[in-house]
C-alpha cells in the first residue's frame, strides 16, 4: 500500500504508548468511542504523539502541536466548536474538552518521566574535576614531636608530660636559677601571678617527676613553652621542645654521648657527624651542646652559587648546626628533689621541636607554624 506523498517527505514522528504513562487508558478510550470513533482515533494520534516524545525539547514541540494554545489540533478543533449545529456542538465540545485534559495529564506524565531519567545524567558530569574530600592530618609539629617520642621510646624512655602554667620554685629555683642569676634573663616570661609563670622550658617535668618517683628514671618531656621574645622570623612567644632524663648509679658522660650519637644519626643519617661543645646551663655540670654537621654545605660551611663557591646561608659559614643543649645533671637539682648526688647521677638533654622542624623542611620562618594556614600545613 502506498503511503501519501506528504508521510514520505517528512516522516511521521516517533509514537509512544500512552497506556504506559496513565492509568485508566482503555476505559478512557472506551468513553470517546460511545461517543463517536473519530474521537476516540483523534485522541490516539496525540496521546501517541506525547507519549512517544524523546526528549524535553521534543516533548514541547509534541505539546504545541497536539493541545498548544497556538498551532494544537486539539485547541483549534475546539475553536470551531462555536460555529457546528446547537447538537453537535454539546457532542464535540465535551469530547474535545475530555481529550484536551487526558492529554494535559498525559504530557505532565511524560514530562515527570523524561525529567526523572535526565536527573541523574545532569547531576553525574564525569568530566568535571574531583572534589577532594577535607582530611585532616596531624600538624607538622606534632609529626615530629611524634616521631621523637617514637625515637626515645625505641631508646627505653616514658613520656612524662606536665603543667605549662608553673611556679617560679619549679621553673628556676629547683633547677638551680638562683634569684638573682643572670641566666634567668634568657627565660623572660609572662608571670601569672608574682610566683608563678607560663614555664620557659620543659625541665620543670624533671623536678616533679623525680619528686614523684624514686630513680632510676628514663623519661622524655615533650610540651609547649613560653618566651617574652621579640618575635621575629626565628623568634616566638611560645615553641615546643623536647626535654629527656635519665637517671641511675654510675651514668656518665660517655653515656650521655652515646644517646646523643644514636639519637643524631637516627633523625639525620647514620654517617652524621656530631660534636660536643662545652655550654652554661644552670641545671647540669658540666653543661654542652651537640652540633650536628650542617645538612646543607655537608660540613664544609661553603656551597656552590653559580661559578664561585659561597658561604652556607644555613650554618653561616660554620659547617655545623646547632641540635640540643645536655649535660649531666647538676647535684643541686638532685638535692633540691631529695636524691642523694653522692648515689645518684644522671644526664639531661633538651631540643626545640620547630628548630629541628625547620631544618629537616627548609623552613625560614618559625611564625608559620601557628598561623594555621592549610597551604602551609597541608605541604607535610
Ligand atoms: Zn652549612
Amino acid at each position: 500500500m502506498m503511503k501519501p506523498v506528504a508521510s514520505e517527505a517528512r516522516p511521521e514522528p516517533q509514537s509512544g504508548d500512552p497506556a504506559a504513562l496513565l492509568t485508566g487508558h482503555a476505559e478512557f478510550r472506551a468513553e470517546l468511542s460511545a461517543i463517536d470513533g473519530m474521537y476516540a482515533e483523534m485522541f490516539d494520534r496525540f496521546a501517541g504523539l506525547i507519549a512517544g516524545a524523546v526528549g524535553l525539547a521534543d516533548l514541547e514541540e509534541r505539546k504545541a502541536e497536539s493541545i498548544g494554545r497556538e498551532r494544537g489540533h486539539v485547541t483549534q478543533a475546539l475553536g470551531q466548536v462555536a460555529g457546528l449545529p446547537i447538537e453537535q456542538k454539546k457532542v464535540a465540545g465535551r469530547a474535545l474538552n475530555l481529550i484536551k485534559r487526558r492529554l494535559e495529564e498525559l504530557e505532565r506524565a511524560k514530562r515527570l518521566e523524561l525529567e526523572s531519567a535526565a536527573a541523574p545524567k545532569d547531576a553525574l558530569d564525569v568530566t568535571l574535576p574531583g572534589r577532594r574530600p577535607w582530611i585532616g592530618r596531624p600538624h607538622v609539629l606534632a609529626q615530629v614531636r611524634d616521631e621523637l617520642l617514637d625515637l626515645f621510646h625505641g631508646l627505653g624512655y616514658s613520656t612524662y608530660e606536665s603543667r605549662e602554667v608553673e611556679r617560679d620554685e619549679y621553673n628556676f629555683t629547683k633547677l638551680n636559677f638562683a634569684p638573682d642569676h643572670p641566666a634567668r634573663d634568657a627565660h623572660d616570661t609572662y608571670f601569672v601571678a608574682p610566683d608563678v609563670v607560663l614555664r620557659t622550658h620543659t625541665s620543670p617535668g624533671w623536678v616533679h617527676a623525680m619528686e614523684e618517683r624514686k630513680p632510676p628514671l628514663q623519661l622524655v618531656f615533650p610540651g609547649r613553652v613560653y618566651r617574652a621574645e621579640q618575635v621575629d622570623a626565628s623568634h616566638m612567644d611560645q615553641f615546643h621542645q623536647i626535654d629527656g632524663l635519665f637517671v641511675d648509679r654510675d651514668v656518665s658522660m660517655a653515656d650521655l654521648k652515646a644517646t646523643l650519637n644514636t639519637f643524631a644519626r637516627s633523625i639525620y643519617g647514620p654517617k652524621t657527624r656530631t660534636r660536643l661543645i662545652p655550654i652554661y646551663f644552670p641545671f647540669v655540670e658540666p653543661g654542652c651542646q651537640m652540633d650536628v654537621a650542617c645538612a646543607i654545605c655537608d660540613g664544609s660551611g661553603r656551597v656552590r652559587g653559580g661559578a664561585e663557591d659561597q658561604r652556607c646561608p644555613v650554618c653561616k659559614g660554620s659547617g655545623w648546626s646547632e641540635l640540643l643543649g645536655a649535660g649531666m645533671i647538676h647535684p643541686n637539682v638532685f638535692r633540691a628533689v631529695g636524691y642523694d648526688p653522692e648515689e645518684w647521677t644522671g644526664f639531661a638533654f633538651g631540643m626545640g621541636i620547630e628548630r629541628i622542624a625547620m631544618a629537616r623542611y627548609g623552613i625560614a620562618e618559625i611564625r608559620l607554624f601557628l598561623e594555621n594556614d592549610v597551604r602551609f600545613l597541608r605541604q607535610f
